[in-house]
């Protein structure tokens, strides 16, 4: 083993091995010219592949001679800062993952495939003052510089026109770029970039700034200076405001100032709830460039958001979960809008909680995290009540509006017409007789829950996962919500041969199509994913609502978050009953989240709104808590129920899956690890169990759930789990993941 100073560079990659590996420098090339942060091609067994620089040595403990060299770097700058790759560092620990995997992740996709990182960069150069006051002559000796200064001073000189000018049109005019840094080492030209676009690039917006703000009230106020008084320092403040109650516009508040003070401002929100009507009131109020990282970009878009904010010339950032990964130059202020929303938390690959990343980057940063919700998560709570977190509340609705009535319909023994009940019926009717909307939330997708036989019994079923088949019209397809299979709608029963079948329960085609029955003269809007295809369809329903006519919105939760649809009264709530009993714990909370954003949209301007939720459980405690004493009533409850099972946010949680194509395969690897696993008493370890739904796109799925009260203890146990299975020989049908505080535990 040898050693020089710095000669091997440190090098990560996309791969399952938990390392990083050692190069040497290219022939003619030092360690120190691999930036750390930058990327790199290098060979890997029989490939080629992009890697990342994390690092530089002065010795490996592989043999010199055995280590090969780089083939090329891709990067003149470091795309991942310290900071960055001290994030990725923290994922990997943090999560269990993969170093290289968690790293690479940092990146957007274009840049994760080796792209040009500054193919939406132009470098500009232009005369300094120094540069003017020279004389023409000065650098006779060196005349291709006085050509090109001549040059760049005639263009500061023509009153019509910029004085940069793209470096592309001064080496189209024959001039060269080492011509230019000779003259910008000499102070006497100055170079700067700015960012170009794709054509019409949905993700970078110029801002209008052409809002009335509204006064706030004393609830908002104070919000706002508390807030006001954690910038420049870190801080996490939970912004507990009931629907409708402002927050956005104490976001708002809050960014502005971020803004005055030359802060970049970086927004969460969940991923239905990044409508056009969420972008536009950021685009009304600040005049600046605004990135906007949503799915429905394609990898050049995504690229070109990333990189104005990389260099600052976004100075507000809004986006879903992967958005947290944004780089940025002077962060100010983090805001999770609805922080209990489940699309935070990954769930495949790298299991990350976005929002539990913006506290660590908040941490490391200095800056304030704000997390705004309606309905807290209970984790959440509990770092509140271990005064961890600021808490700030708005109980009252902005402007005039009011809370909506809520009523509980019981629906057992009573008629229902396609799954709307009388009282149901009547109650659109009067709504839409006043001009107003009303708005009916069934939380499936399609036209029938499932296709039966009628003669024998036979359901519809999936055939790679353990769920029925959904049936949807238009076309006339069964479809698997899980996995996604379709298969066209048979004529009789593969069983017993009857034509006799039918369709069993609602799904939103079908309410749709029994409410333009009931209501022939009035519009019905369905929304849901499979009507709100393509980039622009949910902004155009959304304008058709707010246009404010009478109307009948018919919808899943894409109908529920965010939302602002002034002239909506009433709210119909199918369907919950489901939610209050699946064998997930955390199923309750989630449901009266859900509740509680539904029952938000009704009433949020001058008309007071009403709610109506059907139920065959209209005694269930937790149904009527929640109508009496809202949310905020029911989670001393909900925190009882996990103290006494000893569940988060009371005990840590972590998750050991595994799934193969093989049945019972992934059970009995599990089964072994457990017995081979060294006795921790610190951890309580229950399973392996099959999955409540155990086979799902093909995959047969099993887990082992390790809880425990001190979080040092459940990653050591899991980190000797992650070790027994590296040592293992696993068949190659296996997969297995770590999911650290899982959000979904069936
Ligand atoms: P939330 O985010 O809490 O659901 P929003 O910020 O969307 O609430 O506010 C609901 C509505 O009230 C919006 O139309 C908003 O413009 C309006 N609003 C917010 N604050 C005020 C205020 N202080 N005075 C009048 N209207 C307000
Ligand atoms: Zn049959
Ligand atoms: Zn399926």
């Amino acid at each position: 083993m040898s050693s020089n100073p710095a000669r091997i560079i440190q090098v990560v990659i996309a791969s399952p091995l938990r390392q990083f590996f050692d190069y040497l420098p290219a022939e003619g090339k030092l360690a120190k010219d691999y930036l750390v942060g930058s990327r790199v091609q290098v060979p890997f067994g029989r490939r080629n592949i992009t890697g990342i620089v994390i690092g530089h040595s002065d010795s490996s403990a592989i043999a010199a001679n055995k280590l090969k060299a780089i083939l090329s770097s891709l990067d003149s700058v470091a795309l991942l800062d310290q900071e960055m790759l001290t994030l990725g560092r923290w994922m990997s620990q943090y999560y269990h993952h993969p170093l290289g995997d968690a790293i690479l992740n940092l990146l957007p996709t274009k840049l994760r495939k080796g792209g040009a990182y500054d193919a939406y960069t132009q470098q500009y150069w232009q005369i300094s003052q120094h540069g003017l006051g020279l004389d023409d002559q000065a650098l006779s000796r060196a005349p291709k510089q006085q050509s090109l200064l001549n040059r760049l001073r005639q263009q500061a000189l023509d009153e019509h026109s910029h004085a940069a000018i793209p470096e592309q049109q001064i080496t189209a005019e024959g001039h060269s770029r080492t011509t230019a840094l000779a003259l910008a080492k000499k102070a006497l030209i100055l170079q700067s970039s700015r960012g170009y676009y794709p054509r019409d690039c949905q993700s970078l917006l110029q801002g209008e700034g052409n809002d009335v703000l509204p006064t706030l009230n004393t609830e908002q106020r104070n919000a706002d200076q508390l807030i006001e008084q954690q910038l420049n320092h870190f801080a996490t403040v939970l912004l507990e405001g009931i629907t409708g109650s402002g927050k956005t516009e104490v976001y708002l508040r809050a960014i502005a100032k971020v803004l005055t003070q030359q802060h970049q401002a970086l927004v969460l929100v969940p991923e239905i709830g990044l409508t056009p009507q969420t972008i536009q009131r950021f685009v009304a109020r600040f005049k600046v460039p605004i990135a906007i990282f949503h799915s429905g970009l394609n990898d050049r878009e995504r690229l070109a958001a990333w990189t104005a904010s990389k260099e600052g010339r976004a100075r507000i950032i809004i986006g879903t979960r992967s958005a947290i990964f944004t780089p940025t130059q002077n962060l100010g202020i983090i805001i999770i809008d609805e922080e209990h929303d489940n699309s935070y938390k990954q769930q495949d690959g790298i299991r990350y909680s976005a929002r539990d990343i913006a506290i660590i980057l908040a941490q490391k940063q200095k800056l304030p995290v704000i997390l705004g919700s309606a309905t807290p998560s209970l984790e959440t709570y509990a770092n509140v009540n271990a005064n961890k977190y600021r808490h700030v509340v708005l109980q009252q609705r902005a402007g005039n509006a009011q809370p909506p009535a809520i009523e509980l319909v019981d629906i057992r023994r009573q008629a229902l017409h396609q799954g709307l009940s009388d009282q149901a019926i009547s109650a659109i009717n009067s709504t839409l007789a006043e001009g107003k909307q009303a708005m009916v939330f069934i939380n499936r997708r399609g036209f029938a829950q499932l296709l039966m036989c009628h003669d024998c019994g036979w359901q519809a079923q999936c055939s790679q996962c353990d769920a029925r088949l959904t049936l949807h019209q238009r076309p006339a397809t069964l479809r698997c919500h899980h996995c996604d299979f379709r298969s066209a709608v048979p004529s009789h029963c593969p069983q017993c041969q009857s034509k006799n079948l039918m369709d069993v329960g609602q799904g939103t085609q079908r309410s749709a199509e029994a409410l333009s029955d009931l209501f022939p003269q009035h519009t019905i809007l369905r929304v849901d994913r499979d009507s709100t295809q393509g980039k622009q369809a949910m902004g155009a329903q959304i304008e058709r609502i707010n246009r404010g006519q009478a109307a009948i919105l018919v919808g899943t939760q894409m109908l529920a978050k965010g939302h602002h649809f002034a002239a909506l009264s009433l709210v119909l709530v199918l369907d919950v009953d489901q939610g209050l009993y699946s064998p997930d714990f955390r199923s309750a909370e989630k449901t009266l989240q859900l509740l509680t954003q539904v029952a938000g949209r009704a009433g949020r301007s001058d008309t007071l709104g009403r709610v109506l939720i059907q139920t065959h459980l209209p005694d269930h405690p937790l149904l009527i808590n929640w109508q009496q004493h809202s949310y905020q009533g029911v989670k001393a409850t909900l925190m009882a129920e996990r103290e006494l099972y000893s569940l988060p946010p009371i005990t840590h949680m972590a998750i050991l899956r595994a799934d193969s194509t093989k049945p019972q395969q992934a059970m009995q690897v599990l089964s072994q690890l457990l017995r081979d696993h060294p006795a921790n008493n610190h951890c309580q370890i229950l399973g392996p169990l099959a999955n409540i739904m155990e086979k799902r796109a093909g995959r047969h799925r099993a887990q082992l759930i390790i809880k425990s009260p001190q979080r040092k203890a459940l990653h050591n146990t899991i980190e000797q789990f992650v070790q027994q299975f590296e040592a293992a020989k696993l068949p190659s049908s296996l997969r297995w993941s770590v999911d650290i505080d899982p959000q979904d535990v069936i």
